[in-house]
Protein backbone atom coordinates (compact mmCIF):
# COMPACT_ATOMS: atom_id res chain seq x y z
CA UNK A 1 0.00 0.00 0.00
CA UNK A 2 2.88 2.08 0.83
CA UNK A 3 6.22 2.07 -0.62
CA UNK A 4 9.29 4.71 -0.08
CA UNK A 5 12.78 4.87 -1.54
CA UNK A 6 15.45 6.26 -0.42
CA UNK A 7 12.70 8.78 1.07
CA UNK A 8 14.96 11.99 2.41
CA UNK A 9 12.78 15.74 4.52
CA UNK A 10 15.00 18.04 4.86
CA UNK A 11 13.67 21.60 6.23
CA UNK A 12 15.49 24.61 5.49
CA UNK A 13 15.02 27.41 8.13
CA UNK A 14 17.71 30.57 7.41
CA UNK A 15 20.87 29.03 7.17
CA UNK A 16 20.45 25.96 9.26
CA UNK A 17 19.18 22.45 7.18
CA UNK A 18 17.67 19.59 9.37
CA UNK A 19 17.10 16.41 8.15
CA UNK A 20 13.87 15.09 9.24
CA UNK A 21 14.04 11.67 7.24
CA UNK A 22 17.30 10.73 6.00
CA UNK A 23 16.53 7.81 2.84
CA UNK A 24 14.38 5.85 4.19
CA UNK A 25 13.42 2.32 2.79
CA UNK A 26 9.81 1.15 3.89
CA UNK A 27 7.29 -0.97 2.74
CA UNK A 28 3.77 -1.12 4.42
CA UNK A 29 0.83 -3.81 3.39
CA UNK A 30 -2.41 -3.28 3.22
CA UNK A 31 -3.82 -4.26 6.68
CA UNK A 32 -1.02 -3.86 9.09
CA UNK A 33 -0.89 -2.42 12.02
CA UNK A 34 2.50 -0.69 12.05
CA UNK A 35 3.80 1.48 15.45
CA UNK A 36 6.39 4.26 14.57
CA UNK A 37 8.25 5.08 17.88
CA UNK A 38 11.76 6.60 18.36
CA UNK A 39 12.74 9.57 20.84
CA UNK A 40 11.56 13.57 20.12
CA UNK A 41 12.56 14.60 16.91
CA UNK A 42 13.48 11.58 15.18
CA UNK A 43 11.48 12.00 12.10
CA UNK A 44 8.04 10.13 13.90
CA UNK A 45 5.68 13.10 12.75
CA UNK A 46 7.30 13.84 9.30
CA UNK A 47 6.99 10.34 8.37
CA UNK A 48 3.54 10.24 8.76
CA UNK A 49 3.07 13.62 7.53
CA UNK A 50 4.80 12.09 4.11
CA UNK A 51 2.53 8.96 4.20
CA UNK A 52 -0.41 11.27 4.46
CA UNK A 53 0.74 13.36 1.52
CA UNK A 54 0.58 16.41 3.86
CA UNK A 55 4.06 17.13 3.06
CA UNK A 56 6.35 16.47 -0.06
CA UNK A 57 9.33 14.57 0.61
CA UNK A 58 13.04 16.79 -0.69
CA UNK A 59 13.77 13.54 -2.79
CA UNK A 60 13.12 9.93 -2.79
CA UNK A 61 10.12 7.82 -3.71
CA UNK A 62 6.50 7.63 -2.45
CA UNK A 63 3.85 5.17 -3.68
CA UNK A 64 0.49 5.09 -2.69
CA UNK A 65 -1.43 2.22 -4.31
CA UNK A 66 1.69 1.39 -6.05
CA UNK A 67 1.22 5.37 -7.43
CA UNK A 68 4.60 7.59 -7.50
CA UNK A 69 3.02 10.62 -5.16
CA UNK A 70 5.65 12.95 -6.58
CA UNK A 71 4.23 15.19 -9.25
CA UNK A 72 0.69 15.22 -8.44
CA UNK A 73 -0.79 18.42 -7.80
CA UNK A 74 -1.97 19.73 -4.93
CA UNK A 75 -5.51 19.04 -6.01
CA UNK A 76 -5.19 15.25 -7.04
CA UNK A 77 -3.20 14.99 -3.31
CA UNK A 78 -6.14 16.66 -1.61
CA UNK A 79 -8.74 13.90 -3.26
CA UNK A 80 -6.29 10.84 -2.54
CA UNK A 81 -6.24 12.06 0.91
CA UNK A 82 -10.46 12.42 0.95
CA UNK A 83 -11.04 9.53 -0.60
CA UNK A 84 -7.66 7.11 0.62
CA UNK A 85 -6.57 8.56 3.85
CA UNK A 86 -8.06 9.36 7.39
CA UNK A 87 -5.98 10.99 10.54
CA UNK A 88 -5.99 11.20 13.92
CA UNK A 89 -4.29 13.83 15.75
CA UNK A 90 -2.90 14.65 19.10
CA UNK A 91 -4.68 17.70 19.32
CA UNK A 92 -8.26 16.05 18.14
CA UNK A 93 -8.33 19.57 15.61
CA UNK A 94 -11.67 19.56 15.56
CA UNK A 95 -13.82 22.77 14.78
CA UNK A 96 -15.54 24.40 18.12
CA UNK A 97 -17.71 26.65 16.22
CA UNK A 98 -19.49 22.95 14.81
CA UNK A 99 -21.45 20.41 16.13
CA UNK A 100 -20.38 17.13 16.83
CA UNK A 101 -22.15 16.05 13.51
CA UNK A 102 -20.90 18.94 11.72
CA UNK A 103 -17.41 18.06 12.67
CA UNK A 104 -17.80 14.45 11.20
CA UNK A 105 -19.25 15.33 7.33
CA UNK A 106 -16.70 17.76 6.73
CA UNK A 107 -14.26 14.87 6.09
CA UNK A 108 -16.85 14.06 3.35
CA UNK A 109 -17.93 17.54 2.07
CA UNK A 110 -16.09 17.88 -0.73
CA UNK A 111 -16.47 14.00 -2.23
CA UNK A 112 -19.25 12.67 -4.77
CA UNK A 113 -21.73 11.93 -1.89
CA UNK A 114 -24.98 13.31 -2.34
CA UNK A 115 -26.24 15.37 1.15
CA UNK A 116 -28.45 12.90 1.85
CA UNK A 117 -25.77 10.28 1.69
CA UNK A 118 -22.94 12.25 3.46
CA UNK A 119 -25.47 12.53 6.89
CA UNK A 120 -26.13 8.08 6.66
CA UNK A 121 -22.13 7.95 7.17
CA UNK A 122 -21.88 10.90 9.48
CA UNK A 123 -24.62 9.00 11.29
CA UNK A 124 -23.02 5.33 10.71
CA UNK A 125 -19.68 6.79 12.31
CA UNK A 126 -21.15 8.13 15.06
CA UNK A 127 -23.03 5.28 16.03
CA UNK A 128 -19.81 3.52 15.55
CA UNK A 129 -18.15 5.00 18.03
CA UNK A 130 -20.70 5.21 20.67
CA UNK A 131 -21.58 8.74 20.17
CA UNK A 132 -24.66 9.02 18.72
CA UNK A 133 -26.26 10.97 21.59
CA UNK A 134 -23.81 13.35 21.03
CA UNK A 135 -25.02 14.46 17.49
CA UNK A 136 -25.45 18.49 18.53
CA UNK A 137 -23.30 18.81 21.09
CA UNK A 138 -20.01 21.14 20.12
CA UNK A 139 -16.61 19.57 20.95
CA UNK A 140 -16.27 22.22 24.03
CA UNK A 141 -18.97 20.35 25.83
CA UNK A 142 -17.24 16.95 25.73
CA UNK A 143 -14.42 15.20 27.35
CA UNK A 144 -11.25 14.66 26.07
CA UNK A 145 -11.84 11.21 25.16
CA UNK A 146 -14.99 11.73 23.85
CA UNK A 147 -13.66 14.49 21.28
CA UNK A 148 -10.88 11.91 20.29
CA UNK A 149 -13.57 10.18 19.41
CA UNK A 150 -15.05 11.97 17.17
CA UNK A 151 -11.87 12.94 15.57
CA UNK A 152 -11.99 9.28 14.99
CA UNK A 153 -15.37 8.97 13.47
CA UNK A 154 -14.88 12.14 10.94
CA UNK A 155 -11.38 9.69 10.35
CA UNK A 156 -13.77 6.85 8.96
CA UNK A 157 -16.43 8.97 7.83
CA UNK A 158 -15.28 8.33 3.99
CA UNK A 159 -14.08 4.71 4.67
CA UNK A 160 -10.51 5.44 4.06
CA UNK A 161 -8.35 2.45 3.44
CA UNK A 162 -5.41 4.12 5.49
CA UNK A 163 -5.54 5.50 9.08
CA UNK A 164 -2.70 7.39 10.36
CA UNK A 165 -2.64 8.41 13.77
CA UNK A 166 -0.03 10.90 15.47
CA UNK A 167 0.40 10.40 19.19
CA UNK A 168 -3.58 10.03 19.36
CA UNK A 169 -3.54 9.25 22.80
CA UNK A 170 -0.68 11.92 23.94
CA UNK A 171 -3.89 14.35 25.24
CA UNK A 172 -5.93 11.71 27.05
CA UNK A 173 -5.69 9.78 30.41
CA UNK A 174 -4.93 6.21 30.27
CA UNK A 175 -8.20 4.99 30.31
CA UNK A 176 -9.71 6.86 27.76
CA UNK A 177 -5.94 6.15 26.05
CA UNK A 178 -6.74 3.10 25.97
CA UNK A 179 -10.52 2.97 24.95
CA UNK A 180 -8.73 5.16 21.86
CA UNK A 181 -6.12 2.71 21.21
CA UNK A 182 -8.89 -0.56 21.56
CA UNK A 183 -10.86 1.38 18.93
CA UNK A 184 -8.19 2.05 16.34
CA UNK A 185 -7.00 -1.68 17.14
CA UNK A 186 -10.75 -2.52 15.96
CA UNK A 187 -10.47 -0.79 12.71
CA UNK A 188 -7.61 -2.43 11.69
CA UNK A 189 -8.98 -5.60 12.52
CA UNK A 190 -11.55 -4.69 10.01
CA UNK A 191 -9.45 -4.09 7.49
CA UNK A 192 -8.10 -0.38 7.40
CA UNK A 193 -4.10 0.31 7.14
CA UNK A 194 -3.21 1.29 10.71
CA UNK A 195 -0.24 3.65 11.18
CA UNK A 196 0.03 5.28 14.66
CA UNK A 197 3.02 7.39 16.21
CA UNK A 198 3.19 6.59 19.99
CA UNK A 199 5.62 7.24 22.89
CA UNK A 200 3.65 4.46 24.58
CA UNK A 201 5.89 0.65 25.34
CA UNK A 202 2.13 -0.66 25.56
CA UNK A 203 0.30 0.40 22.81
CA UNK A 204 3.16 -0.08 20.49
CA UNK A 205 2.92 -3.32 21.74
CA UNK A 206 -0.53 -4.26 20.38
CA UNK A 207 0.76 -3.28 16.80
CA UNK A 208 1.41 -6.28 14.23
CA UNK A 209 4.98 -4.35 13.63
CA UNK A 210 7.14 -1.78 15.51
CA UNK A 211 9.08 0.75 13.47
CA UNK A 212 11.43 2.46 15.51
CA UNK A 213 13.60 5.67 14.06
CA UNK A 214 16.89 7.38 15.37
CA UNK A 215 17.82 10.68 13.83
CA UNK A 216 15.37 10.43 10.86
CA UNK A 217 16.88 6.47 9.75
CA UNK A 218 15.11 3.30 10.68
CA UNK A 219 16.84 1.70 13.30
CA UNK A 220 14.37 -1.28 14.13
CA UNK A 221 12.02 -2.70 11.92
CA UNK A 222 10.31 -5.70 14.05
CA UNK A 223 7.09 -7.67 13.03
CA UNK A 224 5.57 -9.00 16.35
CA UNK A 225 5.61 -13.39 16.36
CA UNK A 226 2.23 -13.98 15.09
CA UNK A 227 3.30 -17.35 15.63
CA UNK A 228 3.05 -17.31 19.25
P1 LIG B 1 9.19 13.57 16.01
O1 LIG B 1 7.79 13.47 15.49
O2 LIG B 1 9.89 12.24 16.06
O3 LIG B 1 9.30 14.30 17.31
P2 LIG B 1 9.56 15.41 13.80
O4 LIG B 1 9.23 14.62 12.59
O5 LIG B 1 8.53 16.34 14.33
O6 LIG B 1 10.05 14.41 14.96
O7 LIG B 1 10.88 16.26 13.52
C1 LIG B 1 12.07 15.71 12.98
C2 LIG B 1 13.11 16.81 12.86
O8 LIG B 1 12.69 17.76 11.89
C3 LIG B 1 13.34 17.59 14.15
O9 LIG B 1 14.70 17.93 14.23
C4 LIG B 1 12.49 18.81 13.97
O10 LIG B 1 13.01 19.90 14.70
C5 LIG B 1 12.58 19.04 12.47
N1 LIG B 1 11.35 19.68 11.94
C6 LIG B 1 10.12 19.14 11.92
N2 LIG B 1 9.25 19.98 11.32
C7 LIG B 1 9.96 21.07 10.94
C8 LIG B 1 9.63 22.28 10.26
N3 LIG B 1 8.39 22.53 9.83
N4 LIG B 1 10.63 23.17 10.04
C9 LIG B 1 11.89 22.91 10.45
N5 LIG B 1 12.26 21.79 11.09
C10 LIG B 1 11.32 20.87 11.33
Amino acid sequence: MIEMQQLTKRYRGGDVETTALNSIDLQIDAGEYVAITGPSGCGKSTLLGLMGLLDAPTSGSLRLDGHEVAGKSQRELAAIRRDRIGFVFQSFNLVDDLTVEQNVQLALRYGSLPVSKQKLRVAEALERLGLSHRARHHPGQLSGGQQQRVAIARAIAARPALLLADEPTGNLDSAHGHEVMRLLSELNAEGATLVTVTHSAEHAALASRCIRLLDGRVLVDAHADLAS
